[in-house]
C-alpha cells in the first residue's frame, strides 16, 4: 500500500495553543466506524473487540501508520486475536491481591505503584493492564485520595510510581495538586511518572506542564516507545522539553512479536532514544496477560536480542531485560550467559563477538 494512501492526513493544531492536546483527544478515534473511515478494516470485527477492550487512537499516532499490520498498526488497531485469547489470566501478575487500597499495589517494601488515571491517549493493544484501562469508574478522585492517605501512613514508602492508565491524561491542576500532596509527605523521596504520552500525544508536553512537573524534583519520567517510527520530531521535542526541565527520562519498552523483535529495529530504537536524552531502562518481556497472547514470543528470542545489543550499541542504550513473575513474584532481570564455565582459579567468558577468554580469579 502506498504511504499516505492509508491515512487521511490530519491538521496540526498550533503548538502555542495549550488546549490543543485536549482537542486531539476529542478528535481521537474510538469507534469501529470512525476507524473504518481511515483504515481498511472491517468495522464489525473491530466492534466486537472494542466492546471488551476499548480503543482510542490519537490523530497524531494514527498518522504514523504506513501499512496494514505495520508496527504502529499492531500496537493501536484492535485485533480479533485479543478476544480469542481466553487462556491467560486478566491479572496475571497478581496486582489486585497486593493492593491494600484500590489502585495502589504495594509489592516491594519501599515503593508503590499508584494508578491515578484510567485513561490513555492510545489504548495499546499489548497493555498489561488491559483489564483496567479505559474504564473511568475504577480510578477516581476518591481512590486517589485513599492512595495518598495510604502512602502518608506508610513511612517505609520512599518511591512513588504514578501510573494508570496514563497520569498525564489528568488535567494540569489535578497533576499539580497530587504532586503537591505527595511532596508534602516527608518520607517520599522520589516520584516517578510512567507515561506513554511523549510517544502517543507529544503535544500534551506543554510548557505549562513542564513548569508544574519541575516544581516537584526529584521527579523522574519513564516513558514507553517501542519502535523507531515513533521517534518523530514532535516526540523529540516533547522529550527535549522534559529533559530541559531537569526531568531524567527513562524508557520502558515492551518486546513485542511483529513490532520490535528484530535486532536492527531494536538497535535503531535504542540509539534513537539515547539521542533524545531518554535512557532505556527496562525491556519487558511481554507479560502473560489475557488478550495479548498474539504478541508473545519465547524468552530465548529476547535473550538472543539482548546478546545482539552488546557491542552493537552504546552501553548507555542497553536496557535491562526483565520478566515479571506471575502471581506477584516481582521483576527479575535476565542476561544471556556470558560465563561459559568456571573452576577454582578462573572464569571462562564469551565476549560480545562470541570469542572465549579466561578471566583470573
Ligand atoms: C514494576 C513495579 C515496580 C517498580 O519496579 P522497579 O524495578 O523499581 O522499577 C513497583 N511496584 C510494582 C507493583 C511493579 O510492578
Ligand atoms: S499507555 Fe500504558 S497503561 Fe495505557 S494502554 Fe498503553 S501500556 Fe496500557
Amino acid at each position: 500500500m502506498a504511504p499516505d494512501a492509508l491515512c487521511t492526513p490530519f491538521t496540526h493544531h498550533p503548538a502555542d495553543d495549550s488546549d490543543s492536546w485536549q482537542r486531539m483527544i476529542a478528535d481521537s478515534i474510538t469507534t469501529a466506524e470512525g476507524l473504518a473511515a481511515h483504515l481498511p478494516v472491517d468495522p464489525d470485527r473491530i466492534r466486537t473487540v472494542i466492546q471488551r477492550y476499548p480503543m482510542r487512537i490519537t490523530p497524531y499516532y494514527l498518522a504514523l501508520i504506513r501499512q496494514q499490520q505495520d508496527p504502529i498498526w499492531r500496537q493501536a488497531v484492535p485485533d480479533p486475536a485479543e478476544i480469542r485469547d481466553t487462556d491467560l489470566a486478566a491479572d496475571g501478575l497478581g496486582e489486585e491481591p497486593q493492593s491494600p487500597v484500590p489502585n495502589l499495589t504495594h509489592r516491594y517494601p519501599d515503593r508503590v505503584l499508584f494508578a491515578v488515571s484510567s485513561q490513555c491517549a492510545v489504548y495499546c493493544r499489548h497493555c498489561m493492564r488491559k483489564r483496567k484501562v479505559g474504564r473511568p469508574a475504577g480510578i477516581t478522585a476518591a481512590t486517589r485520595r485513599e492512595g495518598v492517605a495510604y502512602i502518608r501512613h506508610h513511612t517505609e514508602v520512599r518511591d512513588v510510581i504514578l501510573s494508570g492508565g496514563d497520569p498525564l491524561m489528568l488535567a494540569d491542576e489535578v497533576i499539580a495538586a497530587l504532586l503537591a500532596e505527595l511532596r508534602a509527605i516527608a518520607h517520599v523521596e522520589t516520584i516517578r511518572i510512567h507515561s506513554r504520552i511523549p510517544c502517543t500525544l507529544p503535544q500534551r508536553i506543554t510548557p505549562t506542564l513542564v513548569g508544574i512537573l519541575r516544581r516537584f524534583h526529584p521527579l523522574f519520567l519513564n516513558t514507553h516507545f517501542n519502535h523507531p517510527a515513533e521517534l518523530t520530531p514532535a516526540a523529540a521535542q516533547a522529550c527535549a522539553a522534559l529533559a530541559d526541565g531537569g526531568i531524567p527520562l527513562g524508557c520502558q519498552t515492551v518486546l513485542l512479536k511483529g513490532v520490535n523483535d528484530h535486532p536492527a529495529v531494536m538497535q535503531s530504537l535504542l540509539r534513537g532514544l539515547l539521542k533524545m536524552r531518554v535512557k532505556p531502562y527496562y525491556l519487558h518481556h511481554p507479560d502473560p496477560i489475557r488478550g495479548t497472547a498474539h504478541f508473545r514470543l519465547p524468552v530465548r528470542k529476547g535473550l538472543e536480542l539482548m546478546r545482539s545489543l552488546r557491542g552493537a550499541v552504546s552501553g548507555m542504550a542497553i536496557p535491562q531485560y526483565m520478566i515479571d513473575l506471575p502471581g506477584g513474584g516481582g521483576k527479575v532481570p535476565l542476561l544471556p550467559d556470558y560465563v561459559q564455565g568456571a573452576d577454582q582459579n578462573r572464569l571462562c567468558v564469551a565476549n560480545y563477538r562470541g570469542e572465549i577468554y579466561e578471566y583470573p580469579g
